[in-house]
């Protein structure tokens, strides 16, 4: 079966084609600039790059412009669109109402679209995919994959805010959590590698890439997780500042004369290791900067590992011990400086990291020495694998 897979952003939307018995991609690529002017960049599988720049007034025409890529004589992979059996969507946000991925209706479009004032940037976009999707394929089935559909089953006591209980009723506040796919395909397999599928288990999973979040998953189901009602909340990131105290909000506000919605865009898009250290929010640099000598980027360096050690201390104790744990995403699978400071917090656990195995970068493998009482994994993630995995789970 082929399952188009679409990740659709405000401006962009990137896609792979997998062919689900093999796993392999069969091709994949990215349209920018969307409504701008627009340029997609198409890679087939052992072919070469071939990139089009043409207007894209809207997500239709980017739409179009992939599948003439993906059935064109030259750079092609597919003869017609008739051997795309299904397509699967990446949607951010699945509020209450999705605790798992669906195929998608029309009843479902509808409970999606209740969602938007929860994700108002990322939502509408999904929608705008699936709608441009469904123009150009009909008859096509499609599935809905949801960031926040793995974190549903955290129970009350993690996801309720302390604040007056008619907010939740009345406004659905409380913690959701992203990059839940990433979490269920990680801790999917960290459990079949620590051989705990079929008993009781605790391991926790640190997402860390631009955007990072930690969850904890106790018999394969998630129990927290760092991220909350949006994705500022948690760890420091790329660029966002992760937990702080709401009233810095106020105070930021009236000490630079602008409204809530600049600071929170301060805090989203100019704060985190950036912010910190005036460098760069790419960890790759920030590494440079502090070989260098560049104090604050070293500082940026030491925050991210502390509030991540931090985390994951928390959530042992609220699973009362941990088994295992696996760092994934673009940090996690590769900066090994990362992985182990973050470690050496987490002695007191009895972790001990192997060195040499640690020097890895994007490779599944064991980091941890046969005595360390916790097993540390690099697992590397794969968003677009698992909705694939997920779109024919479900249609068969
Ligand atoms: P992501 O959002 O998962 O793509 O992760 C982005 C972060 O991962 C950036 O801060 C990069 O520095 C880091 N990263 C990605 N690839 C590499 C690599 N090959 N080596 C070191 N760091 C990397």
């Amino acid at each position: 079966m082929n399952v188009f897979v679409v990740n659709c952003g405000s401006s962009s939307l990137k896609y792979q084609l997998i062919d689900s018995e093999t796993e392999q991609v069969i091709a994949k690529g990215l349209c920018e600039r969307i409504g701008i002017d627009g340029r997609l960049t198409h890679k087939p599988n052992g072919g070469e790059e071939f990139i089009r720049e043409d207007a894209m007034p809207n997500h239709s025409q980017a739409v179009a412009y992939v599948l003439e890529a993906l059935t064109d004589e030259k750079h092609g992979v597919i003869s017609s669109l008739s051997e795309i059996d299904a397509v699967g969507h990446r949607v951010v946000h699945g509020g209450e109402k999705f605790a798992n991925s669906v195929v998608i209706t029309d009843e479902v479009i509808t409970a999606i679209e209740e969602c938007n004032d929860l994700a108002p940037l990322h939502n509408p976009a999904n929608l705008i995919g699936i709608s441009a999707c469904k123009a150009l394929m009909p008859g096509v089935p499609m599935t809905a994959v949801f960031d926040t559909a793995f974190h549903q089953t955290m129970p009350e006591k993690a996801y309720m805010y302390g604040t007056p209980y008619e907010y939740y009723k009345d406004y659905k506040v409380r913690k959701y959590g992203f990059h839940g796919t990433s979490h269920r395909f990680v801790s999917g397999r960290l459990l079949e590698l620590i051989d705990k599928t079929e008993t009781e288990s605790k391991v926790i999973i640190c997402h860390l890439g631009n955007g990072s979040s930690i969850t904890a998953v106790k018999d394969g189901r998630s129990v927290d997780t760092s991220m909350g009602f949006t994705p500022l909340d948690g760890l420091i990131m790329g660029t966002r500042s992760g937990s702080i105290d709401p009233a810095v909000v106020q105070f930021l506000s009236e000490k630079l004369n602008c409204g809530i919605d600049e600071v929170i865009n301060i805090l989203n898009k100019k704060s985190g290791v950036e912010g910190i250290s005036g460098v760069s929010s790419d960890f790759r640099d920030l590494d440079a900067a502090s070989i260098e000598g560049n104090e604050r980027a070293s500082l940026a360096l030491d925050m991210f590992a502390y509030r991540a050690a931090q985390v994951i201390g928390s959530f042992t104790a609220s699973m009362n011990g941990v088994d295992a744990i696996a760092f994934t995403a673009g940090i996690g699978e590769n900066n090994f400086k990362i992985r182990k400071e973050i470690c050496e917090y987490l002695g007191y656990l009895g972790v001990i990291l192997d060195e040499k195995k640690n020097a890895v970068r994007g490779e599944e493998i064991k980091i941890s020495t046969d005595d360390s009482k916790v097993t540390v994994y690099v697992i590397p993630t794969n968003e677009e694998l698992a909705i694939a995995r997920e779109t024919v789970a479900l249609l068969q």
